[in-house]
């Protein structure tokens, strides 16, 4: 399984699935349909699936059109999603499976950004391989989403789910928002070596217009403000020892930065 990052719109990322064996191919959250359909016509696959992680426009945008070129794809999202996602077919739930070019994917349900959203992983294949996390706009490189539908709690215990997954997982969170995610968080986190030295990463990578996505999950333990309600150095900073209020107080922070 190959994994393409396609930019649309003006930062969202859609990920194309690709398995040259079967000439098939999935795409994650199609923002818009032509850079994936171009995407297909040049490596010549068929797009059989669409894995949705929530409703909003910038996620599902394409879906209708890709049906249009693809009927048989199948579409997939969140069971709280039905309704919200057009063309919607498949119904997940947290433990459900879905499968792609041998793969399978086990699929969490991350409330929180949408009370609705999921995400899904792909365990490695091999040992020493990494896993491959879709998780839309609920983790993102140095950030988290909004809190759109959801409460602190439920993104708390969301995040602990993909925080749970193993170091070596590369995030592929739908936008790229990491450099100004990684400002905000030296704001909060600012004696932290490991972000101090990502920033400068980051900054480098973005003045040559080069994508910070995925990222692994070991560098989000270290850095990511939103995964990290237990540190000392963040709760002081929200003036609070609990992981809920100080993830509740960091959400609101960034929220006005
Ligand atoms: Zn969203
Ligand atoms: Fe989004």
């Amino acid at each position: 399984m190959e994994i393409l990052r396609l930019p649309a719109l003006s930062d969202n990322y859609i990920f194309l699935l690709c398995d040259r064996d079967s000439q098939t191919a999935a795409v994650v959250d199609p923002a818009t349909a032509k850079p994936v359909l171009a995407a297909l016509d040049r490596l010549n696959v068929k797009l059989v699936a669409i894995f949705n992680t929530h409703h909003h426009s910038d996620h599902v945008g394409g879906n209708r059109e890709l049906l249009k070129h693809f009927p048989e794809a199948v579409v997939y999202g969140g069971s709280e999603d039905k309704g919200r996602i057009p063309g919607q077919q498949q119904y997940l739930r947290e433990g459900d499976r879905v499968q792609f070019a041998g793969r399978i994917a086990d699929v969490f349900f991350v409330p929180g950004h949408t009370r609705a959203h999921i995400a899904y992983y792909f365990p490695p294949n091999q040992p020493g391989q990494p896993g491959e996390l879709f998780c839309g706009d609920t983790l993102f490189a140095g950030g988290c989403g909004r809190l759109f539908e959801g409460t602190p709690a439920q993104m708390v215990t969301s995040l602990t789910k993909l925080r749970t997954l193993p170091d070596n997982t590369q995030v592929w969170c739908a936008h790229e928002y990491t450099l100004k995610n990684l400002k905000f968080a030296l704001t909060v986190d600012p004696e932290n070596p490991d972000l101090q030295q990502r920033y400068q990463q980051v900054q480098k990578s973005r003045q040559n217009d080069e994508a910070t996505v995925p990222s692994l999950l070991a560098t989000e333990k270290q850095t990511n403000p939103f995964l990290r309600w237990e540190s000392p150095t963040i709760q002081a900073a929200m003036g609070s020892k609990d992981p809920v209020q100080t993830f509740g107080r960091l959400r609101g922070k960034k929220d006005m930065f």
